[in-house]
């Protein structure tokens, strides 16, 4: 059964999406401000997040990026009426998808069944990634080319899953150092580009050097050949 964390300040919304999100058969958790959430993150490590971004002590934005420094885990982003969303920022930041209040509970759990749908299709339910000869074991730290083991630095292996999992999307080195490294690290943008080298070699080895491409004046981006 899947998990949902539900991040939503008002009570009697917050009731209303445990009883629709429980009657649709899924396990619910409830959180009703940033910190809290950031807390049942770590506890209960959810299958998908449901987050408001007008929170009192953290809001949405700032939930979802910390979430995104050490998790997958599908975010849809709720909004009210009349608040200005930036779906771009959205995006960048990790969220899936994003629901506009007042959200009918039917088309919200299509939405959160589709977004659970794609990322299972896409992660294997999150925790390994498979595809091209390439098999990467997110618990185990495991990555195989063509069932051979090859060794990478934590970092390697943190790059690697952040790009596998968001394929065909540009990411500039500022990005990739927010969301790999975290929001606070005071590297250098050339540190993605030797850790992206390293990576390339290794990977060639196996023969799938082409995936990570180079977007010239932009970033990197994930393109597995076919
Ligand atoms: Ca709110």
């Amino acid at each position: 059964m899947a998990i949902i964390l539900v991040v939503e300040d008002e009570e009697s919304v917050r009731e209303l999406l445990r009883l629709y999100l429980e009657k649709e058969g899924f396990q619910v958790e409830l959180a009703s401000d940033g910190e809290e959430a950031l807390k049942k993150m770590s506890r209960i490590s959810p299958d998908l997040v449901l987050l408001d971004l007008m929170l009192p002590k953290k809001d949405g934005w700032e939930v979802c990026r910390e979430i995104r420094k050490t998790s997958y885990v599908p975010i849809i982003m709720l909004t009210a009426r009349g608040e200005e969303f930036d779906k771009v920022l959205g995006l960048e930041l990790g969220a899936d998808d994003y629901v506009a209040k007042p959200f009918s509970p039917r088309e919200l759990v299509a939405r959160i069944k589709a977004v659970l749908r794609r990322f299972n299709a896409s992660s294997g339910g999150g925790k390994t990634w498979e595809a091209l000869g390439l098999r990467i074991d997110y618990e185990a730290k495991k990555v195989e080319i063509k069932g051979k083991e090859i060794n990478l630095t934590p970092k390697e292996f943190e790059l690697l899953w952040f790009l596998v999992n968001h394929p065909q999307r540009v990411y500039t080195r500022e990005q990739l150092l927010e969301y790999v490294w975290g929001y606070d690290f005071a590297g250098d943008a050339r540190t993605v580009d030797t850790h992206i080298k390293r990576l390339r070699e290794k990977l060639s080895e196996g023969g799938i050097s082409s995936s990570i491409k180079t977007v010239w004046g932009y970033g990197y981006k994930f393109e597995p050949e076919r």
